[in-house]
């Protein structure tokens, strides 16, 4: 069938822009790419109306996978400010754990601009506000797509060899694939976290690290705070900051019962923005570059990635893949590093004449080695560390966390909490014994899963039981983890 498109991207947000600049560069240029995205050129990559709703934080060590490979390089003014790394701080503030390298603050309305006069450099065509709402399919195969031109209010549909879906955490793509077992459709709610952050401007306050620091990336845990997540305060400036949290909404509605409140995420946010006290009369940004993008809520997955990726023409890329890390939410690291693969992948697919589900299996395989290996054990440990009190948080911040673990985090894996075992460690209350035994039962769950990913199959043949076992594993788990329901 002769196709309007090699490849058409759906979503010019950030990952899908990054697959298409990298399927650009693998083909040097030889395919023809097409981008589509439901905003205006101006709004580009805009996750919905309340803007580019996003902590705004990367690591320096993702933006460089980008770059060495597909010779993408982001500067100003997508880069905004930069940081020496990430400081998780325990409920008390006694505890702060340093973790993950040099970053930068992005300015995410910015951002997909740079992209996309990269992108022309490369060639590729993008297509503006088309409200994409389903696949076009020949057979068994995934052909183009369709949806509502919103410029003419006509039907649009356009066809390519393959479609890599990058429409976000929302996709009606995925949502409604009808060609596949194998992927999966839909998100447990428990696997979403309610997020909203504001950009401000403020007067400088008591001068206290613990709440705002212009070299790190502040978290702050509290079940109280942010039940089921974490709040932040990311610096953008020395009186700028990105300032949010995000909760699970279940543990919210149990927060509020046992506290007797009704917070909402908007109210909790802006509880958390005045009881800062380095930070006075804040206000939100009215810079240009903010302009559409200085306050908002949106979702953000926390689960392992979707276990198979591709089918018979179409693939996942970011969010609409649940590629943010388990742990904290991050997604851009992972985008950029599964955009950069996945350009190679179809590339490669589309020469060999083979877009197939087995064609384009070598990207799951891929994504797998380089990423996707530690996210299934990370799910679980964030399973165990919803259910912890603010005291658990305190404890084991403090008493179990050694050197090798937070580096551990810091490359995105499972701690293996080797001191717990130590001899001569004595563990005070009832409650830190038990989470001590929680976070042995991750860390062997996290062992198994790890190996388990190691032997992703090379081939949708294989894919079958070792989802099963894997299904097995991650239901067992669950089961398992009820023990420390508090
Ligand atoms: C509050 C919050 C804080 C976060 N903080 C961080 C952080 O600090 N660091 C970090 O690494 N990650 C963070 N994340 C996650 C990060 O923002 C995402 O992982 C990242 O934006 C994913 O990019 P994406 O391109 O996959 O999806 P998106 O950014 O959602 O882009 C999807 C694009 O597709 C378009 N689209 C959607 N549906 C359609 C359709 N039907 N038709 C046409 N176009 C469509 C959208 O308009 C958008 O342009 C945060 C997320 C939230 C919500």
């Amino acid at each position: 069938m002769k196709t309007d498109y090699d490849l058409i991207v759906a979503g010019g947000g950030l990952a899908g822009m990054v697959a298409a600049q990298s399927a650009a560069h693998y083909s040097n240029q030889r395919i023809s790419i097409l981008v589509i995205d439901r905003n205006p050129p101006i709004l580009l990559g805009r996750k919905s109306i309340n803007g580019w709703v996003c902590g705004d934080a990367v690591s320096k060590e993702a933006v460089d996978y980008m770059g060495t490979r597909i010779k993408s390089v982001w500067g100003k003014p997508e880069i905004e400010h930069r940081v020496k790394g990430v400081m998780a701080l325990s409920p008390d503030r006694e505890t702060a754990i340093p973790f993950d390298g040099d970053g930068y603050l992005l300015n995410r309305q910015q951002l997909p601009q740079s992209q996309y006069r990269e992108a022309l450099k490369r060639g590729i065509n993008v297509d503006f506000e088309i409200n994409l709402t389903g696949l076009v399919y020949e057979g068994n195969q995934v052909v183009g797509v369709e949806g509502l031109d919103k410029k003419t209010n006509q039907p649009y549909r356009k066809t390519a060899k393959v479609v890599i879906d990058a429409t976000g955490v929302t996709s009606m793509l995925r949502n409604g694939i009808r060609n596949t077992t194998k992927m999966e459709k839909k998100i447990d709610r428990t696997d979403l976290e309610s997020t909203g952050r504001h950009i401000m401007y403020f007067d400088k306050g008591e001068e206290d690290l613990t709440e705002f620091d212009p070299d790190y990336c502040l978290i702050h845990l509290d079940q109280d705070i942010a039940p089921g997540g974490y709040g932040w305060v990311f610096p953008k400036g020395p009186n700028k900051v990105n300032i949010g949290l995000g909760v699970e909404k279940t543990l919210l509605d149990k927060r509020n019962k046992r506290l007797g409140k009704h917070d909402d995420v908007t109210g909790l946010i802006n509880q958390y923005v005045a009881r800062n006290r380095a930070i006075r009369n804040p206000r939100l940004s009215t810079d240009p570059e903010d302009a559409h993008n200085a306050t908002g809520n949106f979702q953000v997955s926390v689960r392992r990635q979707n276990d198979c990726m591709v089918a018979n023409g179409f693939m996942l890329v970011g969010d609409s893949a649940w590629m943010p890390k388990p742990l904290d939410a991050g997604g851009i690291g992972p985008a950029l590093i599964a955009g950069t693969i996945i350009g190679k992948n179809v590339v490669d697919a589309i020469e060999s004449g083979d877009v197939t589900e087995k064609g384009l299996w070598q990207y799951n395989v891929d994504y797998v080695r380089e990423y996707g290996y530690k996210t299934a054990g990370l799910e679980v440990f964030r399973r165990l560390l919803q259910m912890l009190t603010n005291e658990q948080i305190n404890y084991g911040m403090k008493h179990f966390l050694g050197n090798m673990d937070v580096e551990a985090i810091s490359r995105g894996e499972h701690p293996d909490f080797s001191m717990i075992g130590k001899m001569g460690m004595i563990i005070r209350g009832a409650l830190n014994k038990k989470l001590a035994d929680g976070l042995r039962y991750t860390t062997q769950q996290n062992r198994w899963l790890t190996e388990h990913y190691r032997n992703y199959p090379k081939s949708p043949e294989g894919f079958e039981e070792w989802s099963k076992k894997l299904q097995k594993a991650m239901q067992e788990s669950y089961v398992q983890l009820e023990k420390w329901n508090n």
